[in-house]
């Protein structure tokens, strides 16, 4: 089974590497062989390159069963009026390889609960998935910047098909029907013409093809809103490129930290996704803590989780590694972003070494790993 990484910018390489050490463990544990191949993509792809997603890279991502990514990014090709940016990689592998459907989790994990701002007892139980439709939307559209008499205009253009909200509405369907059988559908549809169309489409495609499902819609802002005051409302939640990406930044503040969360990437195939996909955690590449092993792993780890499940077809393999990950934070292994003040701050690749240890069964005993524990300010 081949598997491409591309670890990208800033804290992508020290996360990347986290779950390759985790997918090799898997390996050897349950007999299987995996192939890794590593590609440039995002600002480290112009340095080298002059590209943000060279041919090479574009190719090794076809050839694999499924890829694993960091992040892209950085103050240093931060440049505006740039012709080249580190996230053009990343929309045009997505769209190169026909990702439209992101699935983000968002769990609230008893143990890493501390690090969040709401009290514990308003997040027990929180589990819910956000399905993001990837390839369209405000991110894709014609974008312009002209001169006007008084200044510039800008200009972004919005714009979904039928089939596009119609692939994407099956997506999470699907996915409900497995979960609770409860959908919320996020738009503006009292402002966006592109949200209408949403609209309509996923009623349609709700009550012709999934009349088990039980779909409810929702205006974006009201979700924000609920997504704070009653997080264990949800289950499966669906929502155009935008919309889903703030509303997933905003539920990492639930879970703990955006550290913690993964997604997978799906494109379409005879049923509502294909094998192949795109794994990686949602944050960035977070330049203010790279190179420090300060990075938090686990979104990366619980996406080689996802990986193993969506693209490899091993679910038991998948519960192994989310179950490390569980006992990990149990046990209190925590990078800075999980520690509360004075708590024991763990490095990423000790963190990464619990993981692999829990993955055996065993508690995770970090008594001898961690020799020097960071401080916060450190
Ligand atoms: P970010 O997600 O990189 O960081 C936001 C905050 O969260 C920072 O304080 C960071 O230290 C912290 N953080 C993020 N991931 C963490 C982890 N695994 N462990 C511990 N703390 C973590 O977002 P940003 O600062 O807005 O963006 C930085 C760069 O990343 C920008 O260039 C942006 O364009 C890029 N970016 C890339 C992606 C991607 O590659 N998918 C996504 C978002 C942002």
């Amino acid at each position: 089974m081949r598997i491409a990484l591309l670890p990208g910018d800033g804290i992508g390489p020290e996360v990347v590497a986290a779950g390759r050490t985790v997918l090799e463990a898997v390996a050897e544990r349950f007999g299987h062989r995996f192939e890794f191949e590593e590609g440039l993509i995002g600002g480290i792809a112009i340095d080298e390159t002059g590209r943000p997603l060279p041919e090479r890279t574009h190719e090794l991502c076809e050839r694999a069963d499924a890829v694993l990514l960091g992040a892209v990014g950085g103050p240093r090709w931060d440049v505006p009026g740039a012709a080249v940016r580190p996230e053009q990689g990343l929309l045009a592998i997505r769209r190169a390889l026909g990702l439209f459907a992101n699935l983000r989790p968002v769990r609230c994990r008893a143990a890493a609960l501390g690090a969040s701002p709401f009290r514990p007892e308003h997040l027990a139980g929180v589990d819910f998935v956000v399905v993001r439709e990837l390839t369209g939307g405000i991110y894709f559209g014609d974008k312009r910047l002209e001169a006007v008499v008084d200044g510039e205009r800008a200009t972004d253009v919005c714009s979904y098909t039928t089939a596009e909200v119609e692939r994407i509405v099956r997506v999470a369907a699907t996915l409900a029907r497995s979960r609770s059988g409860c959908l919320v559908s996020v738009d503006k549809a009292n402002v966006l013409e592109t949200s209408r169309l949403w609209r309509r489409v996923a009623t349609r495609v709700v009550a012709d093809e999934y009349p088990d499902v039980e779909l409810q819609h929702m205006l974006v802002d009201t979700c924000a809103m609920k997504i704070i005051q009653q997080p264990r409302t949800f289950d499966v939640v669906v929502t155009e490129n935008m919309f889903g990406d703030i509303l997933t930044d905003e539920a990492a503040v639930l879970a703990g930290s955006i550290g913690l969360m993964p997604s997978a990437s799906l494109g379409a195939g005879n049923g509502p996704w294909t094998r192949r996909g795109l794994f990686e955690p949602i944050h960035g590449s977070a330049p203010d803590i790279a190179g420090q092993q300060r990075a938090n792993p686990i979104g990366a780890i619980l996406s080689c989780a996802m990986l193993l499940r969506y693209s490899l077809g091993l679910e038991a393999e998948a519960h192994a590694v989310e179950n490390a990950v569980e006992r990990t934070i149990e046990a209190g292994a925590l990078t800075a972003d999980l520690t509360v003040a004075g708590g024991r701050v763990v490095r990423t690749d000790e963190v990464t070494a619990a993981i692999v240890a829990g993955l055996g069964g065993a508690v995770p005993d970090l008594a001898p790993a961690c020799a020097r524990p960071l401080r916060r300010e450190e």
